[in-house]
């Protein structure tokens, strides 16, 4: 029985994992489930699941945590705060972490997964992102294993030889011969084919309303933006070890092949399947074997045809600012995501435009320049000092 530790257990990427382990409950159990503030949403997930420990994030919320799984005559323990998380991924009630919390509040916790040697199940990309190479050499030196769970990630991971050197070190030269190329596909959002004009004045729920894919609202955004692709950018440069120049991203509104992998005798090799995260979860889980997720076939016959388009950057600036971002390196991608975090909350709590999102990235870009990453709290300062001056950019905008 492998045990899995679910952190960010209530959201879109919480549930589908949730979902997929109950299908195969002689192979695998919930052992630990997390949430940030909304208990209600996380003691149903404990009566279904029984889970050993329930953690929410804000410590303020332990004592209803308590008092409610008790009611509801779950036998749970309870923990709170984010370094009761971080203690869970790194601890013997886990053999599998999968790091689904949103944003960089999932760092640290994803870090302690993967320094303890856990199967690290990664979707929070943002994680990667700011502490790439510190996250790969806590990898390997922790003797676990990282396996993506993003789609383009997963799909790569699978179209990949299997001996390929996944989380290495990303200064490693560019990655075995064989492989020329990885394009990710990018669904181009909600929005796509529109202009600057039509963009002006969108707002949150437009942007959320994605047509292939159901996810919590700050993807949802940066899905919009094209930020999304930038960030997964930056990921695919990390897991992968291939410079920017050799990955292409092409707009494939029906997001039925998720990426590709181009070999250097010109093969292409994509995954394909619908878009359902819980094929790319239950392969993860199953590694190397494969199991049932739940997800239906693909009739390829009736989705017709399969189009593909690149991607429109002089509207969508977060995809150049994000490869500028990883050229620059350093703490630059680290920046570029604490600047997007802030801009993307104000963008959903309404005092931000849509179009402001690369606006205010780019300011904060121009006035940090990347810094060496020397070591994790030197990570954390930067992340700090990108979004105080974010929101300070945030504030004169409106
Ligand atoms: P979501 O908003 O639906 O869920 C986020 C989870 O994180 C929730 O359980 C929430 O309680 C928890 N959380 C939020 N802030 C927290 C904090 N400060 N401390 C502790 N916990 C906190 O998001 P999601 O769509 O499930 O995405 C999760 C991660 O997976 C993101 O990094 C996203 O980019 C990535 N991802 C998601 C999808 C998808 O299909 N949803 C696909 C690829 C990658
Ligand atoms: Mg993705």
């Amino acid at each position: 029985m492998k045990r899995v530790a679910v952190l960010g257990a209530t959201g879109s990427i919480g549930g589908s994992t949730l979902d997929v382990i109950a299908r195969h409950p002689d192979e695998f159990c919930a052992s630990v489930l997390t949430a940030y503030r909304n208990v209600d949403a996380l003691v149903d997930l404990c009566r279904t699941h029984r889970p050993q420990l329930a953690i929410i994030a804000d410590p303020a919320l332990e004592s209803e945590l308590a008092r409610k799984l008790a009611a509801a005559g779950v036998p749970s323990g309870t923990a709170a705060g984010p370094a009761a998380i971080t203690a869970a991924a790194s601890s013997d009630l886990a053999d599998v972490v999968v790091a689904a919390i949103v944003g960089a509040a999932g760092l640290e916790s994803t870090l302690a997964a993967a320094r303890a040697g856990k199967r690290l199940l990664l979707a929070n990309k943002e994680a990667i992102v700011m502490a790439g190479p510190l996250l790969l050499a806590a990898v390997k030196a922790g003797g676990g294993m990282l396996i993506p769970l993003d789609s383009e990630h997963n799909a790569i991971f699978q179209c990949l030889p299997q001996d390929w050197p996944l989380a290495q070190d990303s200064n490693a030269p560019d990655g075995p011969r064989a492989v020329r190329r990885l394009i990710l596909t990018a669904s181009g959002g909600p929005f796509r084919g529109w202009t600057r004009e039509q963009l002006q004045a969108v707002t949150p729920d437009q942007a959320c309303a994605h047509p292939n894919w159901r996810m919590g609202r700050k993807i949802s955004v940066d899905s919009a933006t094209l930020m999304n692709k930038g960030l997964e950018l930056i990921e695919a440069h990390h897991l992968f070890g291939m410079p920017a120049d050799a990955i292409d991203i092409v707009v494939h509104p029906q997001s039925l092949v998720h990426s590709l992998v181009e070999y250097a005798d010109g093969s292409l090799l994509a995954q394909l399947g619908l878009p359902d995260m819980r094929t790319a979860i239950a392969g993860a889980l199953a590694w190397p074997a494969r199991m049932t997720s739940g997800v239906g076939s693909l009739d390829l016959a009736a989705c017709g045809t399969l189009g593909f388009e690149a991607p429109d950057r002089q509207v969508f600036r977060c995809l150049d600012l994000a490869t500028a971002a990883l050229r620059a390196g350093g703490d630059s991608p680290a920046i570029l995501n604490a600047a997007n975090e802030i801009a993307v909350a104000a963008f959903l709590s309404g005092t931000l435009p849509f179009l402001g999102i690369a606006d205010v990235v780019e300011s904060v870009l121009a006035e940090l320049p990347g810094q060496a990453v020397v070591d994790v709290a030197t990570l954390h300062e930067r992340d700090a000092t990108a979004r105080a001056t974010a929101r300070r950019i945030v504030q004169h905008a409106c």
